[in-house]
């Protein structure tokens, strides 16, 4: 490895990075994270954070899984790679088959398949609705809705149903047929209603009013997260899911649920559908399944679908889709060690009470911080704190605003992460009371220096 004052010299100058302006990363060049050990993290100066963002809401295990980090090393012995294209496959991958199938059973799920990421898995979920649909004869249904603020990653079909038009708009044309519904965000909604159970209801007419208006059996799916993450941590009425699920059924609209933050853990439960007691047709997983240590994700799909699939025409149901490093060996071989970790660590279980603290003490920064609009959180480890410029006009804070909070909370001991004019948190499940302590008490000095 080359030495300090070469990263320093090369960062950001031959590489681009997601989500950031090249030349601007190249004026001011990103903090270079050198080590990780638990939930903290360590930069190429020697300063060390709690990481109160997981990683990307990833590391559920924490840094300093072994078992994780050996189950590669021996995979990568055994058998680096190989495909699963028709043909072949791999031992880790079917173990991996089964060991999901227990897991989400109760979430109704029975066959997986197996992706690099998010993006992939979603990408999946929707091309595999397409064609559920064509098998059972049902060629009109070929559109899409999604939730706006939903985040679903980035490639073409993501970013179609995606709610969020920065991830947009350099990119369109996109794909057609995509339709975007209110969200159950009670800060600011089209409907200025704030009671969340009553949103709810009004976000549930206006799915009903657009599935009317385009033709039931136009649509092939619906795509929402339990609780969307990316796009400020939304946390919708306990009964918004249920309600989605119903409507869905009655008009014989998959419902494919987005876990790819909420899965394996984070709000609680093993899935963020199970919260909110609704079972998806489909699930998207990543993230969480491996924590982080190797790129692996995952689109679940229920016995009902899957059936259609199986038992269907050998060329309307074969799935022509499919990634070189689907089913990866090695990433199978993590994902595997890190649901047994998680599941004896009983991750879920710490991620309810941290979870809790962390709200409760962010709605305590909001009575002492004016430039705090809302907070959201409280089911598991996902919190959202929103910056504004004024409370009664709700105008966002700008920009340099977070920025600035985020860097003095940065030098205080707790990585946060910016999206839009909210700071996101979704640290390791793993996560100690003294810890979020620290996440806490370093925002509320960031907060106190930049606008109190
Ligand atoms: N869906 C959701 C809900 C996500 O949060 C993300 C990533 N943040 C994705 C999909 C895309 O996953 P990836 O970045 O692994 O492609």
């Amino acid at each position: 490895m080359k030495d300090d004052n070469f990263l320093n010299a090369h960062n950001a100058r031959h590489m681009w990075h997601p989500m950031g302006h090249p030349g601007a990363l190249q004026e001011k060049p990103p903090r270079v994270i050198k080590s990780a050990d638990g939930s903290t993290i360590t930069d190429l100066n020697g300063h060390s954070v709690v990481d109160g963002v997981g990683g990307l809401w990833c590391v559920n295990v924490g840094y300093s899984c072994q078992p994780i980090k050996d189950a590669i090393a021996a995979q990568v012995q055994e058998l680096p790679y190989y495909s699963a294209f028709a043909g072949t496959t791999n031992a880790p991958a079917i173990e991996l088959s089964y060991e999901l199938r227990e897991m989400f059973a109760s979430d109704g799920m029975g066959r997986a398949f197996f992706t690099s990421g998010g993006s992939d898995a979603v990408e999946t979920a929707l091309r595999l609705a397409r064609q559920y649909h064509k098998v059972r004869g049902d060629h009109g249904r070929t559109k899409f809705l999604s939730l706006k603020k939903g985040y679903h990653g980035t490639h073409f079909g993501g970013a179609s149903v995606n709610g969020n038009n920065r991830f947009r708009i350099n990119y369109e044309p996109l794909l057609p047929g995509c339709f975007h519904l209110p969200s159950p965000y009670p800060y600011r909604n089209p409907f200025g209603e704030t009671d969340p159970a009553r949103l709810a209801q009004l976000c549930a007419a206006a799915m009903v009013d657009e599935i009317e208006f385009q033709g039931a059996d136009t649509i092939a799916a619906f795509i929402m997260e339990p609780i969307q993450g990316a796009g400020g941590v939304i946390v919708p009425h306990e009964s918004f899911m249920g309600l989605m699920r119903e409507i869905c059924s009655r008009y014989g609209i998959l419902m494919i649920a987005d876990e790819v933050i909420t899965g394996f853990g984070r709000t609680g439960d093993w899935s963020g559908s199970r919260h909110w007691g609704v079972q998806p047709d489909m699930m998207t997983m990543a993230k969480g399944i491996t924590s982080g240590y190797f790129p692996f994700g995952a689109c679940m799909v229920s016995d009902a679908v899957a059936e259609v699939f199986e038992q269907g025409d050998a060329t309307d149901a074969s799935i022509f889709h499919g990634y070189t490093y689907s089913a990866h060996p090695v990433g199978a071989a993590a994902a595997l060690a890190c649901i047994r970790e998680s599941q004896r660590m009983a991750i879920n279980e710490n991620a309810a009470p941290r979870g809790t603290q962390l709200f409760e003490g962010l709605k305590a920064l909001k009575d002492k911080h004016e430039m705090i609009g809302d907070v959201r959180g409280g089911h598991g480890l996902m919190a959202a704190v929103e910056l504004v410029s004024d409370r009664d006009t709700k105008a966002p804070a700008a920009p340099e605003t977070l920025t600035a909070v985020f860097n003095t909370a940065y030098e205080a001991g707790a990585m946060v992460r910016i999206g839009g004019n909210n700071l996101l948190m979704s640290p390791p499940l793993v996560i100690t009371e003294q810890e979020i302590t620290i996440i806490l008490s370093a925002l509320d000095e960031g907060l106190s220096a930049h606008g109190g």
